[in-house]
């Protein structure tokens, strides 16, 4: 092995830990190998200013902003997003190349540091996402980085086919994965130790001479270091003397805990120069924690996805490690000012990603700022800080008070308020008690806000003014295919109006008749449109006989409202919901409501 990699007795490394590393936009080394010439990264200057100041002048507390009892909290991080990497592993997540590059921008948008696009080589898809990506992404902040593996056992590095792709991809960063578990070095690749260390340093120096940055993940890092940790430092250190730019060190498996992190991370920044970074599976649900435990001690580069999507239980949680790093230990991530997109950003994604967002994510989740019960909304409306962790707004979320049965004039009183309306004494008796007849009757207005904003607006004495239904048919017939045809005869404007339209069941088939009759009168209508419908059959317990709930989701595109109908008929039940969608859509696009 070479001798001339920096060691501890360095002075390179002396004087990085002291504050005296290299400076922004100047030419630099990571390691051995050619000099860089592109900028440090906020967390790579963090990095070089060294963990522990070495100077006692120096005022830690004035200089980070922040106060804890954590002497090694970097300044900020690196944050690098793999969801069009690992994170498209997880189990019915699949991506087009156009979904890809709508991904990329949306995450460039929230202002990570760096994106993963996928493996060139491995798939045409990836292939073709780095051809397009050039001409097509505009990325105003993140670097796009290329992810590949380190040459084969036994080929040289010029030789392999991996190794090339990533070259061709002409990214100006490439992530290569080396195995750096002895376990897997012997029973998964078959190869010696010694010949896993050279392709580490091959494939870094390969890499380099093509004057690409690299970050190495080293594969199964932690359960390796626990079983020999000897060979996972040499595969770190031959990465940093061939010039890997970062060191990022992968809970492959997901089974580290966060004290565990804390001591290996220390040891391996201890011992190296580089950068070092890191990467968790959440299999033991400690993903975040243990990203965030990474940081404490010193790492500066933090890999996951938005969302958490990956394999098995998914990766560390971009969308709850950025805000409980930039909100609660001050560790600069993502701008602040684009803090706020957090939320949107990440419903956006899960759109594209075809996954429905999970409300009760951290952070982002549609249920995390929302209460429910009486005692507890009337003290948050005393004091917001009473029942939420971070004011939702810096991330782009928003308090909502959830109406239900049991719900208190408290709770009804500050929904009103957020939807804007005003109502007396009277009108908010009215509304409670129909709450609780309604809700006997099989409806669930806390997953039906708009429903449930319908019915606070009739408690005002509003009436919508869109349409008016005189009757509607549907006729189900079973010809050659099954077929489904909608009738509906409606008032707009004082004219009767009759529209029929065929569809594939019966809501399908309502929808379209209601928007031949409305369509043209009402032209905001080709924006909103149904998303979800689900039906589910209430047991008779309360003695009202089997009825049927129908919820619809929909989306003008902006935002998203659910509708609910009940009936012991179902075509019944999906008339209200369709009709109440509707008129919701309508009412806050034309604006024409209270
Ligand atoms: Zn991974």
């Amino acid at each position: 092995m070479s001798s001339d990699g920096p060691t501890l007795n360095d002075d390179s490394y002396a004087s990085a830990r002291a504050g005296g590393g290299p400076t922004h936009g100047h030419t630099h080394s990571h390691g051995g190998g050619p000099a860089h010439s592109h900028p440090l990264t906020a967390g790579q200057e963090s990095h070089a200013r060294g963990r522990r100041s070495a100077d006692p002048e120096h005022d830690h507390q004035a200089t980070r902003g922040h106060d804890f009892d954590l002497p090694d909290l970097p300044d900020a991080v690196d944050v690098f997003d793999t969801t069009l990497r690992d994170g498209s592993q997880q189990e019915g997540l699949s991506l087009t190349v156009d979904d890809k590059l709508r991904v990329a921008e949306q995450l460039d948008h929230l202002g990570v540091t760096f994106i993963e696009g996928g493996w060139p080589g491995a798939n045409p898809k990836d292939v073709e996402f780095f051809a397009r990506a050039p001409k097509e992404l505009d990325l105003t902040r993140a670097t796009l980085v290329a992810f590949g593996s380190t040459r084969r056992a036994g080929v040289r590095a010029e030789d392999d086919e991996t190794l090339r792709h990533l070259v061709e991809a002409q990214t100006p960063a490439v992530c290569i994965v080396a195995k750096s578990s002895e376990m897997h070095v012997v029973d998964a690749l078959r190869t010696t130790l010694d010949e896993a260390v050279a392709m580490v340093a091959d494939s870094v120096a390969f890499l380099r001479a093509n004057d690409l940055r690299v970050f190495l993940d080293a594969e199964h890092f932690f359960d390796g270091y626990r079983a020999n940790p000897e060979f996972t430092m040499r595969i770190l250190q031959a990465a940093e003397e061939a010039g890997a730019e970062t060191l990022v060190l992968c809970d492959t498996n997901g089974g580290t805990l966060p004290y565990e992190v804390e001591r290996i991370v220390t040891t391996v920044l201890d011992r190296f120069e580089t950068q070092v970074g890191v990467h968790f599976h959440n299999d033991s649900g400690c993903a975040v924690a243990n990203s965030l435990a990474g940081v404490s001690v010193g790492a500066t580069h933090v890999q996951g996805c938005v969302n958490g999507y990956g394999e098995r239980a998914g990766n560390a949680d971009l969308a709850a490690v950025v805000p409980d790093l930039s909100l609660k230990l001050r560790v600069s991530t993502i701008p602040a000012d684009r803090l706020p997109l957090l939320t949107p950003v990440a419903h956006h994604i899960s759109e594209l990603v075809n996954i429905a967002p999970n409300p009760q994510q951290p952070f982002v989740g549609a249920s995390v700022f929302a209460h429910k019960a009486g005692l507890h909304t009337s003290a948050i409306a005393r004091r917001s800080d009473a029942y939420e962790h971070v004011p939702p707004t810096s991330v782009g979320n928003g308090t909502r008070f959830v109406v239900s049965e049991m719900a208190g004039r408290s709770t009804l009183a500050m929904k009103a308020e957020e939807l804007g309306l005003e109502l007396d004494s009277d009108a908010m008796t009215s509304v409670l008690d129909s709450l609780k007849r309604l809700e006997y009757q099989g409806y669930h207005f806390e997953v039906a806000d708009g429903s449930l904003e319908l019915l606070l607006r009739d408690s005002t004495g509003w009436r919508q003014p869109f349409f008016e239904l005189e009757s509607y048919r549907v006729i189900a017939d079973q010809g050659e295919d099954l077929s489904t045809e909608a009738t509906v005869k409606l008032r707009v404007d004082g004219e009767r109006v009759v529209a029929t339209a065929e569809g594939n069941g019966p809501v399908n088939a309502l929808d379209g008749a209601l928007r031949a009759a409305i369509g043209e009168s009402y032209p905001a209508l080709v924006g909103v449109h149904l998303v979800d419908y689900r039906v589910r059959v209430l047991d008779s317990a309360k003695g009202t006989g089997s009825v049927t709930r129908v919820l619809i989701d929909s989306t003008d595109g902006d935002r998203t409202w659910t509708t609910i109908g009940v009936s012991e008929n179902i075509i019944a039940a999906s008339w209200q919901a369709l009709s109440d969608s509707v008129v919701y859509g309508l009412l806050h696009a034309v604006g024409s409501g209270a």
